[in-house]
């Protein structure tokens, strides 16, 4: 049986090459950049305005107060967007405006709040208080320098980075295409969720499908759920047979345990598929499969609904970051502060659900069996126990968020 981190290793050292696409920024949110892209332009593109207020030489207000005000003849003005046409003469100042080019010969400006203009002198500025040297100014290119690296690739588009990228003036940028992922949901207990009608004894409803599409879509996947398969070796087959037909991997939940009535991994052989290896040393999900046919991948998780879900973060959130050409695999790991003692008595690494307050502080989610889906709705990230052994309170351990 591998270790998560084996198997982790093993599944993505086999994820194909990310395909390029060239797209606007405007429909990138969320997508892998496959280049470096560099500022077209400074940023600020040139010395400006921080306030509204006025520019002036910070020589001739120096010594300004309230109770000692520097008067300055206002010599006009800059709206943003406009240039002051001339430079800036002793003992004037220029009434500016947030994002003002600065005036030429202006080197700080003093903020609106910190001056007057008395009625009856309309021409003449009050200035309450002095002004540092480039206070108040942004300087041209203190934020990025034209010609600067802004994303590498592997980075993902965040709303940020997209915000930086049109400021410095780009449009498209190359990201990976997004690997469609299929889902087929395994088991003749299922029946789907939107079916009409009372369920049969014995029978449920399916969930998986439906929790697994979510986080696909999260991950930058495209999720295809399929349909229920029931069990049987024929129907596996051909339910497998079709699914790698439309898609980069495949998804399966349950029919991988050690039943008479778990079919996937010897359906996944018979359409030519090879399993690399099944079963992982964590808890919940250690039936877990992977396989490959072709270029294709099988990702075989186990049935019960928690152990899907355990399994889809630990070791398929990470393959589908690969697919498109990311380099962080762990990009929402954070810690967090133990509220209360965790204990694992098991022999297995336990992934325990837990939901965190807005101080970064953990608690249980609720009872942890893997059939439990309560417990998995009201948390917010799974915390790893080593073991047989206890995490104290108190603690900070490091916590896999769920990120939706
Ligand atoms: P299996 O791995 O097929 O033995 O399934 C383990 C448990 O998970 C059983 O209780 C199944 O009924 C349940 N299960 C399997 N697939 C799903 C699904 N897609 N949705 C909800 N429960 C499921
Ligand atoms: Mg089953």
């Amino acid at each position: 049986m591998l270790e998560l981190e084996q198997a982790l290793q093993h599944i993505v050292t086999r994820i194909p090459p990310p395909v390029w696409e060239t797209m606007p920024i405007a429909q990138a949110h969320g997508r892998f950049v496959g280049e470096t892209i560099l500022a077209r332009v400074d940023l600020p593109g040139f010395d400006s305005s921080a306030m509204d207020g006025y520019a002036v030489r910070a020589d001739d207000v120096r010594g300004a107060r309230a109770d000692a005000p520097v008067r300055l003849r206002l010599a006009g003005q800059v709206p943003a967007g406009e240039m002051f046409a001339g430079c800036l003469s002793p003992a004037t100042c220029i009434r500016v405006f947030t994002g003002s080019p600065l005036p030429m010969g202006a080197d700080a400006v003093v903020m609106q709040e910190d001056t007057r203009v008395e009625a009856g002198a309309p021409e003449e500025v009050v200035f309450l208080d002095s002004a540092k040297p480039w206070e108040h100014v942004r300087l041209r290119g203190e934020d990025v320098k034209a010609g600067a690296g802004l994303v590498q690739p592997g980075d993902r588009l965040t709303a940020g980075r997209l915000g930086l990228l049109a400021a410095a003036g780009t449009s498209t940028a190359s990201v990976a295409r997004r690997p469609v992922v299929a889902l087929l949901g395994t088991g003749d207990e299922l029946v789907d969720s939107a079916t009409p009608g009372a369920l049969r004894p014995g029978q449920i409803f399916e969930s998986n499908r439906t929790l697994l599409a979510g986080w696909i879509e999260r991950a930058g996947a495209i999720a295809r759920p399929g349909g229920l398969v029931p069990d049987s070796l024929e129907a596996t087959r051909a339910a497998l047979e079709q699914a790698l037909a439309e898609s980069d991997a495949v998804i399966t939940t349950g029919g991988v345990s050690v039943g008479s009535r778990d079919f996937v991994k010897q359906a996944f052989q018979d359409v030519g598929g090879t399993t690399e290896f099944w079963r992982v040393a964590i808890k919940p999900g250690k039936p877990f499969v992977f396989g490959r046919c072709g270029t294709k991948l099988l990702f075989g998780l186990p049935g019960n609904p928690v152990s899907a879900a355990v399994t889809f973060l630990l070791l398929v959130r990470p393959a589908l970051w690969k697919f498109q050409g990311a380099t962080d695999l762990h990009p929402e790991t954070g810690s967090c502060l133990l509220a209360e003692p965790i204990v694992n008595s098991g022999d297995r690494r336990h992934f325990v659900r837990v939901r965190l307050n807005g101080k970064g502080e953990a608690r249980l989610s609720g009872v942890q069996a893997s059939h439990r889906l309560r417990s998995l709705a009201e948390a917010d990230g799974l915390v790893d126990v080593p073991a047989g052994r206890t995490l104290e309170e108190g603690s900070v351990v490091p916590v896999i968020r769920f990120a939706d």
